[in-house]
């Protein structure tokens, strides 16, 4: 089903509510992936340029017509595969997924001059979490820095588990940027974003809350 504005707004109403009564200065990104250039469209004419996509094909299709209209800050938040990061590259604003030594310097030879985040991997996921381990971090840091990309802040998407478990690791997150002297923390989606907030998160990154279901 199509979206429709006043019920983006309201959603969007209710969340800026309720982020505010937390914490200020929370930006929304809006996690558009899946969703139809009509919907893109009802959110940027609602005035929100920062919006979340996780595929480059995805991302190319609707940048190629949205960003002749509107100019959208396109945030990057899927995996880097290595064939992919020059286009990521080139059509991303931010990229928050980054987690490994091989994209630090694929995207630094790519000449990726927006903001990237550095994901932190959830404590105990075992095989296929995504994600940096704490322990990697400030090599990652070093070398994104030596090769002058811009980081600017982590990333972190806890594993299934309590409010008491998912507030723990968002505060782990901020207290780990804040060690490294990195203002922004990307943390929060739509079923915790009100714990990330309550924990430090700088950005949060919401889709189903704003947009509605996403169809497959
Ligand atoms: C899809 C996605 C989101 C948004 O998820 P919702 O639960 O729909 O808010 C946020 N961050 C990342 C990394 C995602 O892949």
């Amino acid at each position: 089903m199509a979206l429709r504005a006043d019920e983006f707004k309201e959603r969007l109403a209710g969340v800026v509510g309720a982020l505010d009564r937390i914490s200020a200065n929370v930006r929304i990104v809006c996690v558009t992936k899946t969703h139809p250039l009509d919907d893109l469209r009802v959110v940027l004419e609602a005035g929100k340029l920062d919006l979340g996509e996780n595929y480059l094909a995805e991302l190319a299709r609707k940048a190629e017509v949205l960003d002749v209209e509107y100019r959208p800050r396109w945030h990057f938040l899927g995996h880097l595969q290595r064939n992919k990061i020059a286009g990521i590259a080139a059509l991303a604003t931010e990229i928050h997924s980054v987690s490994r030594r091989e994209e630090v310097i694929s995207l630094a030879r790519h000449g990726f001059a927006g903001k990237v985040y550095i994901q932190v991997a959830a404590a105990g996921g075992g095989g296929e979490r995504s994600g940096a381990d704490v322990g990697e971090i400030p090599a990652l840091l070093d070398l994104s820095r030596s090769l002058s990309l811009d980081v600017v802040g982590l990333m972190g998407m806890p594993l299934p588990g309590s409010d008491v478990e998912v507030a723990r690791y968002f505060r782990s997150v901020a207290n780990l940027a804040d060690q490294l002297g990195l203002a922004e923390k990307s943390m929060g989606m739509s079923g915790d974003f009100l714990i990330a907030a309550a924990e430090g998160a700088t950005v949060v990154r919401l889709g189903t809350v704003l947009m509605g279901q996403r169809s497959l």
